[in-house]
């Protein structure tokens, strides 16, 4: 099966500039080049601590940042070589929706037109049909017809996620990046959109690459699981794999700082790791988690393991067995 995105040696680094000429004194290697692929109608989850990269990503996939290396190919197309126009029609298959989908909902549009928008924008529908496919749309996420007239601020977290989810799914995409989409959410909430999403997945055969800080929402949505420590992947396996027989120590770790579920997911995104996480602008040498790996070698801290394996892939140099 050939996968439906494939990223390759992905870079993202942001110039740290310095004095009154913003004179720039190096770079926080957000993403550190970075390779992984998502198969048509699975779910990857990305995770890690906070700023280790898993947003960037997501936005680099997107588009939203231009990477500063590497490629990200869609649909057997790089999309680094695309054309303005041939980017904006690929835009419909390649979706994102967002932590707070009030951030990117405009308050002063009723919710009817905030959905009617991106078929417009993409020429997707035009007059009886853009109301034909809104109130279809927001049946599906579980709202009505009659919430076309209200405004976001009308709504809960919940629904308004809900709304998000329909701005992304009316395009009719093939991706969706979700970016940690029921992080801001109550916990009483976070399972029924997780539940939606995993429905909608099976209705339109969706693929997702589901970013999250936590282990809690990722291990029940996800298929494979991408762990990635600042800036660089540093484990992917099949989910199962991944809590089962974890083989990096920072997988390991993160897996022990996550409480044991109970069937409400309380306390799920806590993750505890001993030692600050060091900056971006400036890793450790060698393998960047040997500031913090209880297995720490000395040939740690002068070389950086390469991601290695088929199925389960891990950079260690002493991988867990
Ligand atoms: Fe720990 Fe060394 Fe493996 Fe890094 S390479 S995770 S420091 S054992
Ligand atoms: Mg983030």
């Amino acid at each position: 099966q050939k996968p439906l995105l494939e990223v390759v040696n992905l870079k993202k680094y942001y110039p740290i500039k310095k004095g009154i000429i913003s004179k720039t004194v190096g770079h926080v290697k957000a993403v550190d080049g970075i390779s992984f692929s998502v198969y048509p109608g699975e779910t990857m989850g990305l995770v890690g601590e906070s700023g280790c990269g898993k947003s960037t990503t997501g936005r680099s996939i997107v588009r939203l940042d231009d990477p500063t290396d590497g490629d990200v190919i869609f649909q057997n197309k790089n999309l680094a070589n695309l054309s303005k126009n041939e980017m904006r029609k690929l835009r419909t298959d390649l979706q994102i929706i967002f932590q707070d989908p009030y951030s990117s909902l405009n308050p002063r549009k009723r919710i009817g037109d905030l959905l009617a928008e991106p078929l417009r924008a993409h020429k997707l529908a035009e007059g009886e049909e853009i109301e034909r496919k809104v109130n279809n749309i927001l049946e599906i996420v579980g709202l009505t017809k009659y919430h076309k007239s209200r405004y976001p601020h009308e709504f809960s977290g919940g629904q308004r996620q809900r709304i998000g989810i329909a701005r992304a799914l009316i395009l009719n995409p093939k991706l969706i990046i979700c970016d940690e989409p029921v992080s801001a959410l109550d916990v009483s909430i976070q399972a029924q959109v997780l539940n939606l999403l995993k429905d909608l997945q099976k209705e339109f055969n969706l693929t997702y690459v589901f970013i999250a800080h936590g282990l809690g929402a990722v291990k029940y949505i996800s298929d494979r699981i991408t762990v990635m420590y600042l800036g660089k992947i540093v484990e992917i396996a099949p989910t199962e794999e991944i809590f089962n027989q974890p083989r990096h120590p920072y997988t390991k770790i993160l897996l022990s700082a996550y409480p044991v579920p109970n069937p409400h997911m309380r306390n799920r995104e806590q993750i505890v790791v001993e030692g600050d996480v060091p900056s971006p602008a400036n890793p450790p040498k060698g393998c960047a988690f040997h500031t913090r790996c209880p297995f720490a070698q000395p040939i740690c801290r002068e070389k950086t393991p390469p991601l290695d394996g088929e199925n389960h892939q891990v950079a260690c140099h002493f991988p867990l067995t």
